[in-house]
């Protein structure tokens, strides 16, 4: 194991724990508990329990600690901690670290159970959440004092895929002190360097890019191995939001091939994105790789040029537009997961982002004509000639 290696590396060997057995594929330890040799060995693990040394499946398991040093070696973080759903580990996040009476600052283009979390869940045990614009760093600078206690936002929200300058919010966020936490799905653990550029925790839904293949869910929490084993482990490992090894495995195995797959997707989103803008059926075609789009210059930074795998098409005549070409679309499937091998499209206004009011949708730019589009991983000429003849299709 190596420190140095580069992500394809760690991708593949990062976190790799052998049995007696020197297996080559990763074990699935399908197991919640663990003998000891006698009564003073469980006593002396409940007292410590060593790196190599378990208790619980709730507290941890072998193939789920594989996969949450693979992902914290990717992500250049100290260590992590895996969690039953990408929801889980926003939670854990924020909750293992937050007491009433706390302030948070976080961007208002939020995933719905995101919001859900910030704006239902933590006002309900007293904590004061600030909604900005995440693109805006003068409305970021204004709302954090002193006493914030953290400062939360997407890199790249869902579904207009706004790009948020970690290292700029980071730094002042860092002035008062404050933790920044990321939920980088979007991002993907392939283009981001959320932690070097300046995160202090990062969030997955591994249920996306790292699974990407739509079998599990999972999630993941990376940070210093202070805030992991000091804040986090405890509330998760008490509260029970513990991956299943299982999962852990599909999510090892993902990882394995993440990088090919993203970087395939990305390649054909950004093909068909500039293959599409302008077409007279849309208002809008919004990906972070076009030039065109409102923070070019930050997705070179950030994100060294790459926009992504999902891009976002505002289609002119509303609701009924845009059904009529999620209708049309004969390879891409009509769902709301992403991230997938599958191409999926989803009318967030009607599903995702339905449960906010339609003021809410306006300010967040999630108009009735606009369609996610997830780029899978099939033949890219095969997908713009489908997207093609569905926009055409609504055209006439
Ligand atoms: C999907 C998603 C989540 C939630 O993940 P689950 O695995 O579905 O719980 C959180 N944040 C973002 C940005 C997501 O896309």
């Amino acid at each position: 194991m190596s420190d140095n290696w580069n992500k394809r590396t760690q991708a593949v060997h990062g976190g790799t724990r052998r049995s007696q057995y020197n297996e080559v594929s990763e074990a699935i330890f399908l197991t919640q508990g663990f003998v000891y040799e006698n009564a003073e060995a469980a006593e002396a693990r409940f007292i410590e329990c060593g790196e190599d040394e378990f208790i619980y499946a709730r507290y941890g398991n072998p193939t789920v600690s594989m996969f949450e040093q693979r992902i914290a070696a990717l992500e250049g973080g100290e260590d992590a901690f895996a969690t039953a759903s990408g929801m889980a580990a926003v939670n854990g996040a924020l909750t293992s670290m937050l007491k009433a009476g706390d302030h948070v600052v976080s961007a208002k283009a939020l995933f719905g159970s995101c919001l859900y979390i910030l704006e239902n869940i933590l006002a309900r045990y007293g904590v004061e959440v600030t909604f900005v614009d995440g693109t805006n760093l003068v409305e970021w600078k204004a709302a954090i004092r002193p006493d914030t206690k953290a400062v939360f936002f997407e890199s790249m929200s869902n579904p207009t895929l706004e790009v948020i300058d970690i290292e700029a919010v980071a730094k002042l966020a860092h002035a008062v002190g404050a933790t920044v936490i990321v939920d980088n799905v979007f991002s993907t653990p392939v283009f981001s360097c959320a932690i070097e550029q300046g995160a202090d925790v990062v969030v997955y839904s591994a249920t996306k890019h790292i699974d990407g293949q739509g079998r599990a869910l999972g999630g993941v929490i990376i940070g210093t191995k202070e805030f992991i084993r000091g804040t986090v482990e405890p509330y998760l490992k008490h509260t029970g939001g513990a991956l299943s090894p299982f999962n852990a495995w599909v999510m090892l195995k993902g990882i394995e091939t993440m990088a090919l797959r993203v970087n395939a997707q990305a390649a054909t989103a950004q093909k068909i994105a500039e293959a599409l803008e302008g077409h007279s059926v849309l208002e809008r075609t919004l990906y972070p790789g076009l030039a065109t789009h409102a923070q070019s210059d930050l997705v070179q930074r950030q994100l060294g040029g790459k926009g992504g795998t999902v891009l976002s098409l505002d289609i002119k005549g509303g609701k009924e537009a845009a059904f009529a070409f999620l209708n049309a679309l004969t390879i891409p499937v009509i769902s709301n997961n992403l991230g997938d091998a599958k191409s999926i499209v989803t009318h967030p206004a009607t599903t995702t982002h339905q449960r906010l009011s339609e003021e809410q949708r306006d300010e967040l730019g999630i108009t009735a004509g606009l369609i996610r589009f997830s780029v899978g991983l099939e033949d890219a000429d095969d997908l713009l000639a489908d997207v093609k003849q569905a926009l055409d299709s609504i055209a006439r």
